[in-house]
């Protein structure tokens, strides 16, 4: 049996893929974080590739911070496909050059 094979960004803490290839690789998360000192929530975004057929993913998880102890909100996740992410990055940029926002970030 051959070792498995992991991409370069993956995270190996987190990666499900077994000793006979079948899983998914995922990254660990880059977040984005909501500038408002006052904001309930941020977003972590992870690659992932299922093995061994290799779907590619971008995980967009919306995480709400915790203000009161007893509150266990789940993230909300939202994996969309390597193809449907990149366009909506590339509308996002279309849109806010056309709005001239691009200084929001
Ligand atoms: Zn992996």
């Amino acid at each position: 049996m051959s070792a498995v094979q992991h991409p370069s960004w993956c995270f190996l803490p987190e990666c499900s893929v077994n000793e006979a290839g079948h899983g998914t690789h995922i990254s660990s998360p880059a977040l984005v974080p909501d500038p408002d000192p006052g904001a309930f929530m941020h977003l972590e975004l992870r690659l992932m590739q299922g093995a061994p057929e290799g779907t590619r993913l971008f995980d967009v998880r919306l995480v709400f911070i915790q203000l009161d102890p007893d509150d266990d909100a789940e993230p909300v996740e939202f994996p969309l496909s390597a193809e449907m992410a990149l366009g909506l990055a590339e509308q996002i940029q279309r849109m806010s050059a056309f709005a001239g926002w691009e200084d929001a970030r």
